[in-house]
């Protein structure tokens, strides 16, 4: 059974973004496979979340709790 996260995510000037995290079947690895779309990685912040700038514009992106329409 392979688990899946989803996050939405969007940037000031309302560009969407995803990010779906899926469990490698062999979690005995702890190795979790990410899927980003829209948006690129910009490292951690101070407490080790991913952070994502928008592919668009570049601005940075925030979570939301509503996904893409
Ligand atoms: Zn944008």
């Amino acid at each position: 059974m392979t688990m899946r996260t989803f996050r939405y995510f969007v940037c000031p000037n309302q560009h969407r973004g995803e990010e779906k995290t899926s469990e490698n079947d062999q979690h005995f690895s702890g190795k979790w496979d990410v899927d980003v779309t829209g948006m690129r990685g910009n490292g951690k912040d101070s407490l080790g979340y991913e952070m994502y700038l928008c592919i668009l514009c570049g601005e940075p992106m925030t979570i939301t709790t509503r996904p893409a329409p």
